[in-house]
């Protein structure tokens, strides 16, 4: 039997990754829809539990591949309903899930990078830095994991009807484990969510985003934070390399491909820094007549962040100037914060191989 770092994890191939596991051991393709539902939809951890499955295969099964789900490391529940997972990812690394239950659905927001690279200022994985990539069976495990622990709905069906790529790191610099994650949770023999329930949230790597519109195409937001480039450079410093304008045509072209369904902006609403009136209309300005909707992000702090929640009044003047431009604006309603689970929250405990390998070079040249 090979040990176990060897085998394949079957949780992170989509349909057809699985089909040529199975010719790869001598199989029929069809095993894989089978197996993909037994992983999926009906949780089995282990291949004996696969009932309809030869003994033989599933012995051949259990000698090359694992079912290996993220293992928990704490539990947090908030006033609100909203839970805080906190998985393993390695090397003393964590990342964080966080279920938000409302009437009507239940979103799981995931992970898809331990830590980030990208250092938008006001954000929490940002100031950790970036450790490495989640590889697609531990992107898809999250929502595996979240319908094996909760309670199925009054209808029968999992309890995450909805999956937002808000958690740690940017989904789209990781877009090689992103594809085969999309796939699963579109399948109808894994998640069979549709493209409506699914959002990808980037802070604007276009290349990836015009990619996404061909290779996939679910929901889109766009961490957009600031209406000017001077602004969003500071804020959200892949600006300086995709500024507004051209981040913003990926964003029509994208909502092109997809019968011009809305693209949402998200807008962290940070005091005296981006939420005036004079913003509100020149934001109004970037998106007025164009299939976009705005989400204003209350900001949520933690700890060693120079910036401040803009005031309610604040936010709902802005929101106020965003409509009265035409401009279809929301204000996100903060869930979880009393565990650190709101937005921009989300720190696991990432150790920054890049940062960590730059102060040494530093430290090198300082003591040459
Ligand atoms: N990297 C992706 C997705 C993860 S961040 C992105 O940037 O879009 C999810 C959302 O939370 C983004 O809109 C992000 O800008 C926002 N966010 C980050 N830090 C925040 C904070 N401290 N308060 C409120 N929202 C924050
Ligand atoms: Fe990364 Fe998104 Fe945070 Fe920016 S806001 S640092 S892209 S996780």
């Amino acid at each position: 039997m090979r040990p176990e770092s060897e085998k394949v994890n079957l949780l992170g191939l989509p349909q057809g990754a699985l089909e040529n596991f199975f010719a790869g051991i001598g199989e029929q393709p069809f095993r894989a829809r089978q197996v993909l539902q037994w992983i999926h939809q009906r949780n089995a951890d282990h291949f004996d539990a696969m009932t309809d499955l030869s003994k033989g295969l599933r012995a051949k099964l259990e000698e090359s591949a694992v079912i290996r789900l993220p293992a928990l490391l704490s539990e947090k529940v908030s006033n609100d309903g909203t839970i805080k997972w906190l998985f393993e990812s390695g090397a003393g690394q964590a990342v964080e899930t966080v279920f938000i239950p409302e009437p009507g659905r239940g979103t799981l927001c995931i992970s898809s990078q331990v830590g980030c690279a990208l250092d938008c200022a006001f954000c929490a994985t940002g100031a950790q830095g970036f450790n490495r990539n989640l590889v697609a069976a531990e992107i898809v495990g999250q929502v595996n994991y979240a319908n094996r622990a909760l309670p199925p709905r009054a209808n029968g069906e999992p309890a995450v009807t909805n999956v937002v790529f808000m958690g740690m790191g940017e989904p789209l610099a990781n877009y090689r484990n992103l594809l085969p994650a999309l796939d699963l949770l579109l399948s109808d023999f894994s998640y069979g969510l549709s493209r409506r329930r699914i959002t990808v949230s980037t802070s604007g790597i276009v290349p990836q985003i015009h990619k996404l519109g061909d290779d996939c195409n679910v929901s889109l937001a766009v961490s957009l934070h600031a209406p000017n480039d001077q602004l969003r450079n500071y804020l959200v410093p892949i600006n300086r390399i995709h500024p507004i304008a051209e981040l913003l045509d990926a964003c029509w072209t994208y909502a092109a491909k997809r019968a011009n369904r809305f693209i949402t902006f998200e807008y962290v609403m940070l005091r005296d820094i981006n939420d005036s009136i004079g913003h509100a209309h020149e934001l109004a300005g970037l998106l007025r007549g164009k299939t976009a909707k705005v989400n204003l992000i209350p900001f949520n702090p933690f700890p060693g962040n120079e910036f401040y929640r803009s005031e309610s009044r604040d936010i709902a003047a802005f929101q106020a100037a965003l409509r009265a431009q035409g401009i279809v604006a929301t204000t996100r309603k903060t869930r979880g914060d009393d565990i650190s689970a709101a937005c921009g929250q989300l720190a696991g405990k990432v150790s920054d191989r890049v940062r960590n390998r730059l102060s040494e070079k530093k430290a090198k040249v300082a003591t040459a």
